[in-house]
């Protein structure tokens, strides 16, 4: 690891840690059986994933395995191989309950309502309670339509999370996002209506032509339809245009508007959940804080990921529109004894493990259990890595009862800390990885 002082000045904006390892580390791996992967893992509180990997159009600032203007033949295809691979996933799992269901993408109300209707008929094969499982669905302005929400609402979806970015319009179109307020406004007000009890709002920052201002009227703007959550992104691809202004650095600019509808959103009664994640108050935890250190995950469809404690593994990735394409002709094309393997992913050892459990806690305003981390490896994090003592330095941590916390500084500053605390081979992997 570089000093901590060293990544935080030279990249503040290092990486958006929202799982590690990342998929630019997985591998090919020898073939393995589910139902060996899955043996000795507790499979009581399960979280079943959903991946829709259409969208209507691509956002210039998306790295997520999609594609758009998919046929309706490629997504009936789709829906059919997903739901093999529910069954053979099923039968492999054994004895298994679903605790928290999500599905996202991409973008599932693409998806016509006859199709999110088959959609649920996956889902029922893991035998959901519905009423009684928390669950998640990504949405956006275009697609977020009454018939589509009235689904959802009918199959307790408990969040909803939109992807609105910006209600400059100007703002949006500058990453490939042609959007009218005038039907987010109407998608906000069908999503409120149909009674979702955890409505999300995805902004971003450091978009061009945003200005402090046009910020802060994007944040009250969204601020009127009352959302328990609001995700606020720094944009990680740099727009051509409207930025460098009065000299000052791309960073600098992200994180004064970081730091402005971070004040806002506190002053406006929301609490800090990450750096990105801010909850009204009094507002109830969803999927959005799903924490994942322990629990086992169980992705379908291409472009999601499974979790084991020892093992991570997914489809293969990609984010061109060839590559994702092919990956989804494979998809579709899989047999069922292929669905009943892991070929692609990446083994945690301990280290790997330690480092994991380390970061998805410390990036989360509820930090790092001491006594849950003994728990599970028997030491302490400042016994295993040393160089965490780097954040009490520099004023990015604090240590209080049996608990590490990011302090405001700290969590300004999560996506440097974040990748400081990968492993060098983790890191080698990802930088020798090819993007299709
Ligand atoms: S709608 Fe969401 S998933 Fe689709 S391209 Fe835009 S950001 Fe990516």
């Amino acid at each position: 690891m570089s000093t901590l002082k060293q990544h935080i000045l030279t990249t503040p904006y290092g990486a958006y840690t929202y799982a590690y390892p990342h998929k630019t580390a997985y591998r090919q791996l020898p073939p393995q059986q589910l139902s060996d992967i899955w043996k000795y893992e507790d499979k009581s509180q399960l979280f079943l994933y959903l991946h829709i990997p259409f969208c209507e159009m691509r956002c210039g600032f998306c790295n997520l395995f999609t594609t758009v203007n998919a046929s309706a033949s490629l997504e009936s295809e789709y829906l059919l191989a997903l739901r093999r691979q529910a069954t053979i996933i099923k039968e492999q799992l054994g004895d298994s309950h679903i605790a928290q269901l999500a599905i996202g993408g991409g973008t599932p109300t693409y998806l016509s309502p006859a199709e999110l209707e088959q959609l649920y008929e996956i889902t029922d094969l893991f035998g959901i309670d519905y009423a009684n499982t928390p669950s998640s669905v990504e949405t956006s302005p275009a697609t977020a339509t009454v018939d589509r929400l009235n689904i959802l609402a009918e199959h307790h979806t408990q969040r909803i999370s939109v992807g609105v970015q910006s209600f400059v319009e100007e703002e949006v179109k500058s990453v490939g996002r042609p959007q009218r307020n005038s039907k987010v406004f109407s998608a906000l007000d069908n999503i409120r209506k149909a009674g979702i009890p955890i409505l999300n709002i995805d902004l971003i920052y450091g978009l061009a032509w945003q200005t402090a201002e046009s910020w802060l009227f994007t944040l009250r703007t969204a601020l009127e339809f009352q959302p328990e959550e609001i995700f606020l992104y720094p944009l990680y691809v740099r727009p051509l245009t409207g930025i460098g202004k009065e000299g000052r650095s791309w960073d600098d600019e992200r994180q004064e508007l970081y730091l402005r509808g971070r004040d806002y959103l506190l002053e406006q009664g929301y609490q800090q959940v990450s750096m990105r994640m801010f909850r009204r108050g009094g507002s109830p935890a969803g999927e959005g804080e799903y924490c994942c250190q322990n629990d086992g995950m169980v992705g379908l469809g291409c472009g999601a990921r499974s979790y084991t404690r020892q093992l991570h593994y997914s489809n293969e990735y990609a984010v061109g529109q060839t590559g994702v394409k092919a990956i989804l002709q494979d998809f579709v094309q899989r047999s069922d004894d292929d669905f009943a393997q892991v070929h692609y992913g990446f083994q945690l050892d301990d280290d790997n493990q330690k480092r994991r459990f380390i970061i998805q806690s410390l990036l989360h305003s509820s930090g790092l259990s001491l006594p849950l981390y003994h728990a599970r490896f028997g030491s302490l994090p400042m016994q295993d890595f040393p160089q965490l003592s780097e954040l009490f330095l520099l004023d990015l941590a604090t240590e209080r009862g049996d608990r590490i916390t990011l302090t405001a500084k700290g969590l300004t500053y999560s996506d440097a800390i974040g990748p400081w605390l990968y492993a060098k081979s983790v890191n080698n992997l990802m930088h020798g990885y090819e993007l299709k």
